[in-house]
């Protein structure tokens, strides 16, 4: 299996990258890849790392330098996931002087950054040095979401090559959890039509009987709604799930790094200066929890967006069941619910309904409490 063969339904970013990759004197040394979310922009990014470390320059995928790539332990190969809401100065100062060395063996020296579009205004200037006057054999790959490529400060991106990908087909999508994953035809293809053409999000209802259970609760609301005191229930029920979400994700992960930090600080120890390694222990795992709590409350804002996505697409659902546009639903498997709803409310009213979602999406980006928020919406959802 070639590296390539995980960016799943993008023929002409695979061509452009592969040509790239097998030729280093035509080289570009900052990239921008854009995409819808779940594209698979890092996937992406990381498969051309892989074929730039590659022994034979083609993304064999079975080499040292193209398995290390894909695993994450390649020397040469960094990969910044900016674990709270930003990326800080001090991550990037360290990164680009990271990127400043020659690689170890290999042939080049990859940066990947995951959300070039979370980069603090410091952070981004950072950068912006080592993008300006890239080290011969470095390469930086910056992702962004494609629908806030202003987030990636303009002197950054004018100086990147732009790779635009898109929304994987459900075929592509399907064939992938088939053949890689070894997912029965029958559910591959359900997880595929449901998913937005996100393939992390396929993969995870196609295996994770909890995710296919949080997605139901979500759109079963809509047509729960009967009463007021719904809106309360169903606004608890979405932000409890989304908190079990998050702690599901990070709970074990908190506490093991936890661990690792207190042994690697030694503590507990009785010898001299333990009193001032004690200190600067609690110190560091303030700052720790610190970091954990940031990335826990992003970790619930995904899951809760990820819902009012869901949610979104049901309505879009309502409104194309009542026109005759011969567009694919979003969720194929809940159509009876959508007719249902569409000979109940008026168009304007489920519009009204689509915003609300909308409307509440933004909120949260703008740091409104989640609760507010939701109640808020579904108070809209209710009325129409
Ligand atoms: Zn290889």
């Amino acid at each position: 299996m070639m590296v390539w063969d995980e960016v799943v339904g993008q023929p002409d970013a695979v061509a452009e990258l592969s040509v790239a990759a097998e030729d280093p004197s035509a080289m570009t040394h900052a990239w921008l890849f854009t995409g819808p979310p779940g594209s698979g922009r890092s996937v992406a990014a990381r498969a051309f790392a892989a074929a730039l470390e590659c022994e034979t320059g083609t993304g064999c995928g079975t080499c040292p330098g193209c398995r290390t790539s894909m695993a994450g332990t390649h020397a040469d190969v960094h990969v910044v996931v900016p674990e709270g809401l930003s990326i800080s100065v001090a991550e990037m100062r360290a990164l680009v002087q990271i990127s400043a060395r020659r690689p170890t063996g290999a042939r080049w020296q990859v940066v990947i950054i995951t959300d070039a579009d979370r980069l603090t205004e410091g952070a981004a200037n950072a950068l912006l040095k080592a993008v300006e006057e890239p080290p011969e054999r470095t390469v930086f790959l910056l992702c962004a979401p494609s629908d806030h490529p202003e987030d990636v400060p303009v002197t950054i991106r004018s100086r990147c090559r732009h790779l635009g990908l898109r929304t994987p087909s459900a075929p592509a999508i399907a064939e992938v959890l088939r053949a890689r994953d070894g997912i029965a035809p029958e559910k591959a293809d359900w997880a595929a039509s449901v998913c937005g053409g996100h393939v992390g999000r396929a993969r995870r209802l196609a295996t994770d009987e909890a995710a296919r259970t949080r997605r139901e609760s979500v759109l079963r609301i809509p047509l729960s709604l009967q009463r007021m005191s719904d809106v309360f229930t169903c606004a608890d029920d979405l932000v409890k799930s989304a908190e079990a979400d998050a702690s599901e994700v990070s709970g074990a992960r908190d506490e093991a790094e936890k661990d690792a930090l207190k042994t690697a600080m030694g503590h507990g120890g009785t010898g001299k200066g333990t009193a001032s390694a004690t200190r600067g222990s609690a110190a560091a795992i303030k700052e720790l929890e610190r970091r954990q709590k940031s990335r826990a409350t992003r970790t619930q804002r995904d899951a809760i967006d990820l819902a009012l996505v869901d949610l979104a697409g049901f309505y879009r659902d309502v409104l194309v069941v009542s026109s005759t546009a011969p567009a694919a639903l979003n969720h194929p498997d809940r159509e009876a619910d959508a007719r249902k709803a569409a000979n109940t409310w008026s168009p304007e009213s489920t519009l009204r309904r689509l915003e609300a979602v909308l409307a509440c999406r933004e909120a949260l980006e703008l740091n409104v409490k989640p609760r507010i928020a939701i109640e808020a919406m579904l108070t809209t959802l209710h009325y129409g």
